[in-house]
Order: C-alpha cells, then structure tokens, then sequence
C-alpha cells in the first residue's frame, strides 16, 4: 500500500494519504487548513490516485480546513464522527483565534462510528471513536499492517491538549487507555503533529500515561 505522510499548514498537521496500487484508490486522512492543497494534489498525481473517501479525526480548522475544497475537486464524501458536528458549525471562530480567513465548509457525507470499517484493497481501517481531544475524536486502525492514524489524541510523549471546546482530559485518557493502549505494541503510531510513535514506546515512557 501507498502511504505518504504531508505536514501541512501554519500548524503542520500531518496529512495521511493511503493509495491501493491495484485500484489507484486513495483514502485522505486530514487534508490540512487548506493552504498546502496543491502539495497534496501533486502527491495524488504522483500515484495517479482518486480520492474515494476524505477521512477527518477531528474537527479542527488544521486537519478539516482544507475538506470542503478536496470534497469539491474530487467527489469523494467526507467522514467525520458527527459528535464533532458544532465545533464544524462554528469552524470560523477557530479561524478567528488563529487569525486565519475563514475556509469554506461542507455537508459531512457520512458519519464516522466506532467500529465502522472503511477497505482499501486488502486494507481494512477501523474507526476508533477516541473523544477527548474534542467529541467526536477518533483514530483508525489497520491491523494487517499494525499501523494507527491517532489524529490530536495521542503524540510521542504527549497527549491532545483538552483545554479547548469539547475537550475532557480525564476522557482522552480513558479513550487512551481503552482504545489505544490495548492494540499491539509494535503498532506505528501517526500522529496529527510530529514525529510518529509506536504503541509498546508511549505505553512505557509517555509521561501523561503513568
Ligand atoms: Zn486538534
């Protein structure tokens, strides 16, 4: 499978872009804010990829900004936990706060739960519903290839920030230590900022775990 990791943004939100080489199909976890658009398109060129479904772990302006335009030059329906829904509403205050132009929103095409699958070739991601961060958190798992995209919920040797609007911090840790925690140890960890992790190295030595 094709998996390309794009940091993007004032914030550097990392993009997961998964393609199937037999199909060319191409799931987009976190499109960004929209400003490295163009980048993301060109690593879809590249791999001569069609987009089949826009995957958001959040409804942050950093990870979901960039949806509504990917959404309308691709086609592909967009998924997000619908818990997240309000802070989508209101996705120009976040805007405001960064001092950033508010970026255009779209309908959520479908509503992402926990336990939900979503295949890519022999690939089966599985919708981890992870709140914490904000409601309607959530990760996805691919076991065949031992690999999670944690969104804002889990960072080497931190945790998502929970001080913001629909942030809970002792959720995220439940979230963490029932959903995450509990997946194999060699799991590589892609995490929505920075460097990428393992499950067995932030089970021993995340400092917000103990
Ligand atoms: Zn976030």
């Amino acid at each position: 499978m094709i998996h390309e990791i794009l940091p993007t943004g004032m914030l550097q939100c990392n993009c997961s872009i998964f393609g199937d080489e037999a199909s060319k199909e191409a799931i987009v976890v976190d499109p960004g804010d929209g400003e490295d658009l163009d980048a993301l398109r060109g690593v879809l060129a590249r791999h001569g990829l069609k987009v089949k479904a826009i995957v958001i772990t959040h409804s942050h302006i950093d990870h979901i900004g960039a949806a509504a335009k990917l959404k309308a030059s691709t086609g592909a329906p967009v998924y997000m936990n619908e818990n997240d829904q309000e802070l989508y509403d209101h996705l120009d205050v976040q805007a405001q706060w960064l001092g950033m132009r508010s970026v255009e929103t779209t309908d959520i095409d479908v509503a992402a739960r926990d336990g939900d699958t979503l295949a890519l070739g022999d690939a089966k991601f599985e919708i981890l519903h992870t709140p914490g961060h904000t409601q309607g958190s959530l990760c996805l798992f691919e076991p065949g290839q031992n690999l999670l995209v944690a969104g804002d919920t889990l960072f080497r040797d931190s945790i998502g920030r929970t001080d913001l609007p629909g942030g809970d911090g002792r959720q995220i840790l439940r979230s963490i230590h029932q959903k995450l925690l509990v997946l194999p140890e060699e799991t590589r960890v892609i995490c929505g900022h920075g460097p990428e992790t393992t499950i067995g190295r932030e089970r021993e030595r995340n400092p917000f775990l103990r």
